[in-house]
């Protein structure tokens, strides 16, 4: 099983910087359906902060590259998703501390941490139509089945997420600005879900180069 380097992880974060902002405009529609529209606006200024702040850091382990980001979003993004996936780097950083690589294994473990960091801060469970509703099922099926690649894993992940983003539109929302819709939350969806996703792509094209 090949490992996930600092490099990867490097290349994945200054890929968010454009990732984000080119889905800007589709994440602030899905927020403006149930939201105030921000969501792409947040996710997009949060990113683009970041590479600057990674210029000091190339090369170095990864649970500084973790940090800075989870600083970096925590101290620029306004709306509840900053804390929220700030959370989940500034977790991830622990179990990658003094790391140059880590095997899937210890990679799985590291997202996993951030995903509890943001279920213990935002309260939210499977099925209240929020980015947990990605991020539990797509980590889950990050993690290692026999004589997986590190790609197919990524791959397998990425393809759950998408599904699990699709999956929050017909859920009423019980978490987050959303939830004060009620009912009229129900057929739209969930902008932090969708983030999500987009979140494991970067992930995996820049794994894959
Ligand atoms: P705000 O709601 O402050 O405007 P954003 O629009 O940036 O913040 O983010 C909204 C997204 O944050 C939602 O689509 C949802 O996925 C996520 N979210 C909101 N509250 C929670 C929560 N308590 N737990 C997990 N995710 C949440
Ligand atoms: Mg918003």
């Amino acid at each position: 099983m090949d490992a996930i380097s600092s490099t990867h992880i490097e290349r994945w974060l200054r890929d968010c910087a454009n990732v984000f902002p080119a889905h800007k405009d589709e994440l602030n529609e899905l927020d403006a359906a149930i939201g105030d529209g921000d969501h792409g606006a947040n996710m997009a200024r949060g990113f683009a902060a970041i590479p600057s702040k990674l210029d000091a850091l190339a090369g170095k382990e990864i649970d500084g590259l973790f940090r800075t980001t989870a600083t970096t979003l925590i101290s620029v993004v306004g709306g509840a998703s900053g804390p929220l996936y700030g959370t989940f780097f500034l977790k991830a950083a622990a179990p990658a501390k003094g790391k140059l690589k880590l095997t899937l294994p210890e990679f799985c473990t590291c997202l996993d941490a951030g995903l509890a960091g943001i279920v213990g801060l935002g309260k939210a469970v499977v099925g209240d139509k929020t980015m947990v509703d990605v991020l539990t099922p797509a980590l889950a099926a990050l993690h290692p089945k026999n004589g997986d690649s590190l790609t197919g894993a990524l791959e397998r992940a990425v393809t759950t997420a998408r599904e699990a983003a699709e999956a929050t539109i017909p859920l009423l929302a019980r978490k987050g600005r959303a939830s004060y819709l009620g009912e009229r939350s129900i057929g739209h969806k969930d902008p932090g879900a969708t983030s999500s996703a987009l979140l494991l792509e970067a992930l995996l094209g820049a794994v894959q180069g």
